[in-house]
Formats: structure tokens, sequence, C-alpha cells
């Protein structure tokens, strides 16, 4: 099977580290499609990918306008499967694909296997109760989030090639860029996770959390409700089915009753460490070590540490 490519693509650089991880570990070589500039392409290759480069995006273009040049470089290199990180712009792009190469597309895939009639991939339903698996055959385009794949020691640098085609913007024209309200995050690469549940209650004690995570070297997450409910954090920073999925060597919990739609955002993680007044919330029942006691009194100890 390693002769298999699989074309991964993906709207920022950093996410091609997690794409090629996860094309080898399916037993593929990654070839991996950029739009962007040439010192992001090799930045790119340094994971192990050759790189097929498409050019810049043109003024006045939207990323999405990439789609049909990507489309001519997988008709060209005829990979076993196209894997992408899922964002609202690569989503876009796998659509545009699917329609004009007749490809399946298959989102929030959590877990997939490739053999010679297509893949089969996996995804979470009815709010993480229960998984769905599907079979695609041929080539399909595969959406994933980030941190699916874990991070392998890359092979030697792929080689960088600039495509014979370049993204020609579409009929939808930019007219303007505004900076983003919202913080971007990539929890996916944390190796310590303080994720904040409802038990926190108050800003106040959000703060002292952030204290803690600093000195510990955490990166701050969250339960859903934190970020929609109270809006005391990013949308980006809550983990779970709708969220994002980490895998850090040590997850804390601070709260956070640990429900389904919830966990299958961090069970992956190496140690979990639970902080919760009531001893039988179910993540006492996933923990490695569950400290029973009221926020209002371990959070200044955690603080200060
Ligand atoms: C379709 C669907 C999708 C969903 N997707 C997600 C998702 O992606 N991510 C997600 O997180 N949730 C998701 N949810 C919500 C999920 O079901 C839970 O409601 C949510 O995760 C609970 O958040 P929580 O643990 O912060 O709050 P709660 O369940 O209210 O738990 C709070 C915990 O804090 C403890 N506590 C309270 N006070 C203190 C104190 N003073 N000291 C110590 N402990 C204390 C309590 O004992 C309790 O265990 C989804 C729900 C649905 C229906």
């Amino acid at each position: 099977m390693s002769d298999k490519t699989i074309a991964v693509f993906a709207d920022t650089a950093e996410a091609y580290e997690g794409l090629c991880s996860g094309a080898r570990a399916l037993g593929g070589d990654p070839i991996a499609l950029w739009a962007g500039g040439e010192a992001e392409a090799k930045r790119i290759a340094a994971w192990g990918a050759r790189v097929v480069y498409v050019g810049e995006i043109p003024e006045g273009a939207l990323y999405e306008d990439c789609a049909l040049a990507f489309q001519q470089v997988i008709e060209a290199e005829r990979p076993a499967l196209v894997l992408a990180c899922a964002s609202k712009r690569t989503q876009c792009v796998a659509g545009r694909l699917a329609v004009r190469l007749g490809a399946p597309v298959v989102s929030d895939a959590s877990r997939m296997a490739l053999d010679d009639d297509g893949v089969e991939t996996a995804r979470l339903v009815y709010g993480g109760a229960a998984e769905r698996v599907e079979r695609s055959r041929g080539m399909a385009i595969v959406l994933v989030g980030s941190g699916v794949f874990e991070i392998d020691e890359a092979p030697a640098p792929g080689a960088v090639e600039r495509a014979e085609v370049s993204v020609e913007p579409g009929p939808i024209k930019v007219v303007e860029r505004c900076k983003r309200q919202e913080e971007t995050v990539d929890l996916g690469a944390a190796k310590v996770v303080v994720c904040v549940g409802r038990g926190i209650q108050n800003e106040r004690n959000v703060d002292a959390a952030r204290r803690f995570a600093s000195r510990v070297g955490g990166e701050m997450a969250c339960t859903r409700p934190i970020a929609e409910g109270e809006g005391w954090m990013a949308r980006s920073r809550y983990l779970g089915v709708s969220g994002a999925v980490v895998r850090p060597d040590v997850y804390v919990g601070l709260g956070v009753s640990g429900q389904v739609q919830h966990t299958v955002g961090m069970a992956e993680s190496q140690f979990v460490v639970a902080v919760n007044k009531d001893k039988s919330a179910p993540i006492m029942k996933q923990c490695d070590l569950g400290l029973v006691a009221d926020l209002e009194k371990a959070l200044p100890v955690l603080a200060s540490l």
C-alpha cells in the first residue's frame, strides 16, 4: 500500500503536518496541494510531502477559487484518496472538487481505513452517542478536524514543484478584508490542556484557571456551554463532538461533568486529571487522577502553584 498517493490540502500551512502524518498512517505517500506562497510550500515539504503549489491567491479572489487548479493536479496525480483539514473554506473547495471529479465527500471523519476498493470512514452521530461507518468506492474526499491524526516523525523533506496551473479569480470578488474578531488557537498541538466547565462558575475563576494553565505551560479549553452559553471563552476553544479534538499528554478538567459530547474531544488524552465537587460525575470514571473538591477552594491553590 505504500505506493498509494494521498493528496492533502488545507487553507493554513500548519494543518499539513497532521494531514501528512495521517496520509502515512493510512499507508500512503502524501502529496500536498497548496495555494499560497513558495516559502510556505517549503515549510509544508519539511513534513515529508511532495508539494505541488498552484501559486498565490490573486488579489480579489477567494481561497475557494483554487478548486479548479487543485482539480487539474488531482486528475494528473490520480491519488487513491483526497484528505483535507476541515474549515469553512476547505469545505467549499471539497464541494467544488466533488462535483468536478464526480467523487463523494465525507465530512467530520473521526477515523478511516484505506484499501484497494476505496476508503471506510467513521463519524460520530446523534451528538456523539453513536458512530456511523461509511464506505466510499474509488477516490473520495475526506474532511477531518485538527487533532484527528497523531503527528509522526516526518521522513526526509519532499520536493516542491510549481504546478502549471494557477488560481483564477471566480465570479465572487473580495472587496474588503477585516481582521477576525475571535481569536484562533491550535489546540491540537497543545501538550497540556486545561479545560473549564460550568463548575468554574464565573469569569474570575476562569482567570484563575488561566493563571494555572500558564504556570503549567498549558493551553486553555472549555466545554460548549462556557463558549456558547456563557460566552466566557472563544468558540474555537471548546472541545467535543461539535468542537475541537485534542490528544494532549495531560488534560485537566476543572468543573467539567464529562458528558459524551465533550469527552469525544479529549478521550485520546494520555493522562486525565479532573477536579469536581461531585464524586459521581461521569468524568470521575474516565480520569486517571480525580480530585473531589470545590473549585472555590481548589482554584486558589492551583493558581498559586
Ligand atoms: C448535539 C449536541 C452536541 C454537543 N456538543 C458538545 C461539544 O462539542 N462539546 C461540549 O463540551 N458539549 C457539547 N454538548 C453539551 C454536552 O452534552 C454537555 O451539556 C456539556 O458538555 C456539559 O458541560 P459542562 O461539563 O461544562 O457542564 P455541566 O454538565 O453542567 O457540569 C458541570 C460540572 O461542574 C461540577 N461543579 C459545579 N460546581 C462546582 C464547584 N464549585 N467545584 C467543582 N465542581 C463543580 C458539577 O458537579 C458538574 O459535574 C452537546 C450537546 C448536544 C445535545
